[in-house]
């Protein structure tokens, strides 16, 4: 039987082992090497680690934008409603992007025409995908824009993106990434450039979307302190590879591995006195071209022991839906 018709109809998306690989004069940087997760209709997975870990790569394979060259999605698949978009002619992709996964980036300027309005921009996404007309397009552009909280849309329609602040052109481009009713949305580091009051306010526009139409989210950021408040599920990378996965709650209150809790103990505590200091991961992340040998975190991990540098962890899964790439369990395994 093939991949596609065991595919349970839930599931939305399944990346499967995926390897995606940048071809530099400098070597071949192994940016994403094995990954595998899925989303579920209707949930929020977030995926979460440091620049570098390959979060965006991941979300670009999802999207089939890698460029290419130098970029290239060596093996693995990605799996759209149980159909492997890596056999998708171009044309059948732009209509996914356009119709069914629409995308959020950190910096809405450079994903936003400088040069036409708001209402120009998000009429023609509507218009591209929808058949209706302009006045149509434009009265659905408005309650858009109403829905994702800009004060006075009918008014700020001829405005451009340079007249709305950083908070309100995210709203502009969740409002644009909404105009297709997508199945999923994936949102690149969405609040990393907003100050803390706005950047909770477009999570809570965020999460209102996803409980009223039931869109399914991929959040992707650095700061595990968003991933919290807004996701069902986590997935922890480290240079190319998803180290934990598991349910938020369990991965918060029982963090497995040493990165997950590195990442937890670097989030700053509101009960902490002035004067301390913030805990940050010892070491860099490494460099994807000659990646560590064995387990990629043992140059910076507190609990590496002697076989840490020569083995590669399997991923072991230790109550359903609680995965672990980590020889600390696998020993544990063994030991049984
Ligand atoms: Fe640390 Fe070893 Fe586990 Fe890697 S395999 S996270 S180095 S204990």
């Amino acid at each position: 039987m093939s991949k596609e018709e065991t595919f349970d109809e839930n599931i939305i998306l399944k990346v499967d082992d995926l390897h995606t690989y940048f071809f530099t004069e400098d070597g071949v940087v192994k940016a994403v090497d094995g990954v595998t997760f899925d989303v579920q209709r209707g949930e929020v997975l977030g995926l979460v680690g440091e620049s570098g870990s390959g979060k965006s790569v991941t979300a670009m394979s999802i999207l089939r934008l890698i460029p290419q060259p130098p970029g290239k999605i060596i093996s693995g698949d990605v799996l759209w409603k149980g159909k492997s978009i890596l056999e998708v002619p171009e044309s059948g992709m732009r209509s996914i992007r356009g119709n069914q996964i629409a995308v959020v980036f950190q910096d809405p300027l450079t994903s936003l025409n400088p040069v036409l309005t708001i209402e120009d921009q998000i009429n023609e996404a509507i218009m591209l995908h929808q058949q209706v007309t302009k006045d149509e397009a434009t009265e659905k552009t408005r309650t858009l824009l109403d829905l994702v909280g800009i004060p006075d849309a009918g008014k700020r329609l001829k405005d451009y993106p340079w007249q709305f602040s950083g908070g309100m052109r995210q709203r502009v481009m969740i409002a644009l990434a909404l105009s297709c009713n997508p199945d999923l949305l994936i949102a690149d580091e969405p609040t990393t450039a907003l100050d803390v009051t706005i950047q909770a306010q477009v999570l809570d526009l965020m999460r209102d979307l996803k409980n009223r139409f039931q869109t399914s989210i991929i959040l992707i950021t650095h700061d595990i302190g968003v991933i919290a408040e807004m996701c069902d599920r986590v997935a922890v990378m480290y240079a190319g590879n998803i180290v934990e996965i598991g349910d938020v709650v369990t991965i918060f209150k029982e963090p497995k591995h040493p990165y997950t809790k590195a990442l937890l103990k670097s989030i700053p505590d509101a009960n902490a006195r002035r004067d301390d200091e913030l805990y940050s991961i010892p070491g860099t992340i490494p460099n994807l071209i000659n990646p560590p040998t064995g387990c990629r975190f043992h140059p910076r991990c507190s609990e590496a022991m002697p076989e840490c540098s020569e083995i590669i962890p399997d991923t072991i899964e230790l109550v359903p839906g609680h995965f672990v790439k980590c020889l600390l369990f696998t020993n544990q395994i063994k030991k049984k």
